[in-house]
C-alpha cells in the first residue's frame, strides 16, 4: 500500500498534559537558542526550523482526557510562570479539605487530614479544559497538532531503533474492506518519538515488550477511577472543598476510595477508585461506584441533583519501582504511560508536566548534539533522577505495596511511609504486587459456590436518580465510534469465553468493563453462549487489556476521532 511519509524532527504521541508540556517547552528552548544565535549572544549554529508534531486519537485535544483533578501547580508554574495571566482554566483554588472514613451508615470525619491528602495551595481543574488550553498554547508556539490521528504502530529501522510512528488507516469497514472514504495511515518519521499515551498505552505496551523496557522492574499495577459530574440544586457542597473517603463500599481486601470536589456553578466531581489488583472475580468497579453513591452521606448530597457527565479511566499506581526504562534509541516515555503518578497523593498532573519538560530538555540536547541514540537519550533518566520528581516518588515507593495485605495494613504502612520517607524495612520493599490479571482469583478459589455471578451486588438497583446502569452512564460520556469499522477490542481466542472463562471466572469482562462493552449472550442459531463486543460503548479506559485473566484482550486505537467526548471533566 502506498503511504504518505512526513518528515518531522520530533513527534509526540498523545495530546495529554505531559506531551503538550514537552512540545511547548521544546519549542521554547529551540526558539530561545535560535534567537540567541541570531543576535550574536551565543556561539555556535542555530538549530534552524525544528518540526514538532503531536498526534492525538481523539476528535480534539482534550476529548479523551479525564481526571478528578486537584493539581499541584508546581510544574505548571515552572513551564509557564505567568499561567494565570495567560488564562489557564483553573476552576477554583482548594479552600478546605477533609478525609472521611465510611462505615455502612456513617461518614466519620477524621480530626486531621492525612498530610498526603492536604490540598491547600492547590487548584481544582477540569483536566479536559486545561489540556485544550495547553494545546492552544502549543499551536501558538508553532507546534503542529494532528487530532484524529491515532498511533497504530511504531516504526523501527533495521537495528530496532525507533524512527517514528505509523498512524491508523481510516475508512475500513467491519469486515476489514476499504470503504469509499479509505485513507491509509501516514508514516511520520522523526529523530525522536515521545510516547505520552496515558496509562496502559497500546504502543507503549508493544514497545516495552519488544525492547524489554520492563526488565528488572516490578510489574505495573493500575487503578480504575469511575466518575460522574453532578449539578446540585443548591450550594450544599462548597466551591473549593475537597473530600476524600476510604471504606464503604470496598471490602477490606480491596483497594478503593472516593472523592468529591466542589467546582463553580454548583457542580461537583464525584468518583470512586478501585485498585485493579483485586482478588474477587465478581467485583465490578462501576457497581462499587454506584454503591458508594447509596451511602447516606453521599445520597443526601446528591438528593435533588442531576448527573451530567460520566467517565472512567485507569491510572498507573505501581509507583517508583514499576516505572519502565524511560528511553531507548529514538524514543522517550513520559507521563502516566511511564508510571509517573504519585498514587499516595492521587496526583499525576504535576509529575506528568515535569516529565514532559525534562523530555524536552533531553531532546533539545540531542538536537544540538545531532545524536538520538539510547546513550544520548539516557540523559532523560539522569534529569528525572536529579529533579524533584524522584524524591517525591521515592518517598512513597512502597505505598501501594502495603495494600497487598488489605486495608488496615495498607493504612498502617502509608503512615509509616510518611514518617520514614518510604522505608518499610523489607516488609514490602520493591513489591508492587501481582499484576491485576494474576491477582484475580478463580470463583472457587475466592470461595464462591454456585453459578450466580450477580451475588456480590445483590440488592443494588439502578433508580435513574442516584444510581445508573452502565448503558445510561455511557450515554453521558458522549461516546461516538463509527459502527462500520473493525472492533478495536481484539479478543484473540473467543472459544475460551463460554467454556473455560465462564467456569473459572464467570466471564469477568462483563463486570470489570465500566461501559457494558462485553456481553455473554445465548446464540439462537447455535444454541451456545457467545461473546458480543459492543465496541461503540468503549470509553478507552484500558481496564480489559489489564484485567483479562488470560491476557487475550488487546486494546488498539479505533479509527481516529472515535471514543468519548469528555467536556469539562
Ligand atoms: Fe474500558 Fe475495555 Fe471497556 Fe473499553 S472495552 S471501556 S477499554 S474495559
Amino acid at each position: 500500500m502506498e503511504r504518505e511519509s512526513l518528515e518531522m524532527d520530533v513527534v509526540f504521541i498523545g495530546a495529554g498534559l505531559a506531551n503538550l508540556s514537552g512540545a511547548l517547552h521544546l519549542a521554547k528552548l529551540v526558539r530561545e537558542r535560535n534567537e540567541a544565535t541570531a543576535n550574536g549572544n551565543r556561539a555556535g549554529e542555530s538549530l534552524g526550523e525544528i518540526e514538532i508534531g503531536v498526534i492525538e486519537k481523539g476528535a480534539a485535544v482534550g476529548a479523551h482526557i479525564l481526571s478528578g483533578a486537584v493539581m499541584d501547580p508546581r510544574a505548571l508554574a515552572e513551564l509557564m510562570p505567568d499561567y494565570m495571566e495567560q488564562g489557564a482554566p483553573i476552576e477554583t483554588p482548594v479552600l478546605e479539605d477533609e478525609f472521611r472514613y465510611l462505615t455502612k451508615t456513617r461518614a466519620i470525619k477524621s480530626p486531621i487530614t492525612p498530610p498526603p491528602l492536604k490540598n491547600h495551595g492547590y487548584q481544582i481543574v477540569s483536566q479536559n479544559r486545561l489540556t485544550a488550553w495547553l494545546g492552544e498554547k502549543c499551536e501558538e508556539a508553532g507546534v503542529n497538532i494532528f487530532p484524529e490521528f491515532p498511533g497504530a504502530e511504531m516504526l523501527y529501522d533495521r537495528e530496532d531503533r525507533v524512527v517514528g510512528v505509523r498512524t491508523g488507516d481510516k475508512g475500513i469497514d467491519r469486515e476489514g474492506r476499504r470503504k469509499a472514504n479509505f485513507e491509509p495511515g501516514v508514516d511520520l518519521h522523526a529523530k525522536v518519538t515521545v510516547l505520552g499515551e496515558g496509562a496502559r498505552g497500546s504502543l507503549t505496551k508493544q514497545l516495552s515488550q519488544r525492547l524489554n523496557l520492563n526488565d528488572g522492574r516490578e510489574p505495573q499495577v493500575y487503578s480504575l477511577g469511575v466518575k460522574e459530574l453532578w449539578e446540585l440544586p443548591d450550594d450544599r457542597f462548597a466551591v473549593g472543598r475537597v473530600t476524600h473517603t476510604l471504606g464503604y463500599p470496598s471490602d477490606t481486601r480491596t483497594y478503593g476510595g472516593g472523592w468529591i470536589y466542589g467546582m463553580p456553578n454548583r457542580v461537583i466531581s464525584l468518583g470512586y477508585v478501585t485498585g485493579l489488583d483485586y482478588g474477587d472475580p465478581l467485583l465490578d468497579p462501576h457497581a462499587e461506584f454506584q454503591r458508594f453513591k447509596t451511602h447516606p452521606f453521599i445520597a443526601r448530597l446528591l438528593d435533588g441533583g442531576k448527573m451530567i457527565r460520566y467517565g472512567a479511566k485507569t491510572i498507573a499506581a505501581g509507583g517508583f519501582y514499576a516505572m519502565p526504562q524511560l528511553y531507548a534509541d529514538g524514543v522517550l516515555l513520559v507521563g502516566d504511560c511511564a508510571g509517573f503518578l504519585n498514587s499516595q497523593r492521587l496526583k499525576g498532573i504535576h509529575t506528568a508536566i515535569k516529565s514532559g519538560m525534562l523530555a524536552a530538555e533531553t531532546i533539545f540536547a540531542a538536537l544540538v548534539a545531532g545524536d538520538y541514540s539510547a546513550q544520548q537519550l539516557s540523559r532523560y533518566e539522569q534529569l528525572v533522577s536529579g529533579s524533584w520528581i524522584t524524591p517525591e516518588l521515592r518517598s512513597v515507593r512502597n505505598f501501594h505495596a502495603g495494600f497487598k495485605g488489605g486495608r488496615w495494613l495498607g493504612m498502617a504502612n502509608a503512615g509509616l511511609q510518611f514518617l520514614t520517607g518510604g522505608r518499610s524495612w523489607g516488609l514490602f520493599d520493591r513489591a508492587t504486587g501481582a499484576p491485576g490479571h494474576v491477582a484475580m482469583k478463580k470463583l472457587s478459589e475466592y470461595g464462591y459456590r454456585g453459578d450466580d455471578t450477580g451475588q456480590r451486588y445483590d440488592g443494588l438497583r439502578f433508580d435513574n436518580k442516584t444510581t445508573f446502569s452502565k448503558v445510561t452512564d455511557v450515554y453521558h460520556a458522549a461516546v461516538k465510534h463509527d459502527e462500520d469499522q473493525p472492533a478495536h477490542l481484539h479478543v484473540l481466542d473467543t472459544n475460551i469465553c463460554a467454556t473455560r472463562c465462564a467456569e473459572e471466572y464467570g466471564n469477568p469482562c462483563q463486570r470489570f468493563c465500566p461501559a457494558a462493552v462485553y456481553e455473554m449472550l445465548d446464540d439462537a442459531a447455535t444454541g451456545k453462549r457467545r461473546l458480543q463486543i459492543n465496541f461503540s460503548n468503549c470509553v478507552h479506559c484500558k481496564t480489559c487489556d489489564i484485567m483479562d485473566p488470560y491476557q487475550i484482550i488487546n486494546w488498539v486505537p479505533p479509527e481516529g476521532g472515535g471514543g468519548p467526548d469528555y467536556k469539562n471533566m
